[in-house]
């Protein structure tokens, strides 16, 4: 599970981007973190950069991976 420290870095959003399930290998719409929706497996991404693939990690299925956006990173400038 992703942690943090400092609340002053995260707050929690109902935005529709964290439902949508992605396949793996397909391209990363935020950059952010992402959990596995079979295992809870995190990875980072960036933007436009492939998904980890189907073989990243061990399951049953993997086929069954999916990917789900857990943090969205805010990149624009301040
Ligand atoms: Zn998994």
């Amino acid at each position: 599970m992703a942690m943090f420290k400092d609340d002053n870095h995260l707050w929690k959003s109902t935005c529709d981007v964290f439902e949508d399930e992605h396949l793996p290998g397909t391209a990363a719409p935020w950059t952010g973190i992402y959990a596995c929706q079979e295992c809870n497996h995190e990875i980072a991404s960036n933007e436009g950069d492939p998904l980890p693939p189907a073989h990243h990690h061990r399951h049953p299925a993997p086929e069954a991976i999916r990917w789900k956006l857990i943090v969205y990173a805010d990149q624009r400038a301040k």
